[in-house]
């Protein structure tokens, strides 16, 4: 990152500027355009307002300047602006179901957001079609019946393996805590459950890039 002098109001702090564009997402040194200070709840912080040189896009940076320590350098406390925030995946997981990329991200933002309750029935039923997808993909002449299932019974059915099939059913009795009104399993937070869907969704991508591989290996 950039150090620069920033004066305010006869302040002066110096501040490390943004190293990658939130819009972009490219790595840039901004230039500013535009700051001020601004007091509320006892504290005084400071914000400047950057400009990307490759997107031109505009934005903002909150520093915490140690009001009268202006020796210090502040770092950003946050950066304000940019793209929504979203969680990318292993491209086969585009491909077998970009329902469930589309729904993680819909219930991430709402976790961005302070809904943790939303979040977690967002990411419950991410992972519904994340199975049902696979097992369509394996299965697309059975596509309109898969649909009908229950999860268990797809779990059951589609599962590589015993390890698997007892983190994919852990996983769908997590996420339907964050469903009911009762809860099964009071132990286990929203990132837990988050790790749960990760996981399985590492081993689906796994499971979809070996038999790739094999499909390739046979066939000479
Ligand atoms: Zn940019």
């Amino acid at each position: 990152m950039t150090k620069e002098l920033v004066i305010v109001n006869k302040a002066a702090f110096r501040v490390e500027k943004p190293n990658i564009c939130p819009y972009c997402e490219k790595g840039i040194d901004p230039k500013r355009i535009s700051e001020l200070l601004y007091s509320y709840q006892g504290s005084t912080y400071a914000y400047v307002v950057y400009q990307c040189p490759c997107c031109d896009e505009v934005f903002f940076a909150k520093y915490f300047p140690g009001y009268g320590e202006y020796d210090g350098v502040a770092y950003p406390l946050v950066v304000l602006g940019g793209q929504i925030p979203s969680i990318k995946f292993d491209d086969c997981l585009n491909e077998i179901s970009p329902e469930f990329v589309k729904i993680y991200n819909e219930a991430y933002i709402a976790e961005s957001l302070g809904c943790p309750s939303i979040a977690g029935i967002g990411y419950r039923m991410a992972f519904e079609y994340l199975i049902k997808d696979y097992g369509i993909a394996k299965c697309p002449e059975s596509a309109e019946k898969i649909k009908k299932m229950k999860l268990q019974e797809c779990i059951l059915e589609f599962s590589p393996d015993e390890d698997t099939k007892t983190l994919w059913r852990g996983t769908t009795w997590i996420g339907n805590d964050f469903a009911h009104y009762e809860t099964r399993f009071e132990d286990f937070d929203l990132q837990k459950l988050k790790e749960l869907i990760n996981l399985s969704a590492d081993s689906l991508v796994r499971e979809i890039k070996k038999k790739k591989y094999i499909e390739k290996f046979q066939n000479k």
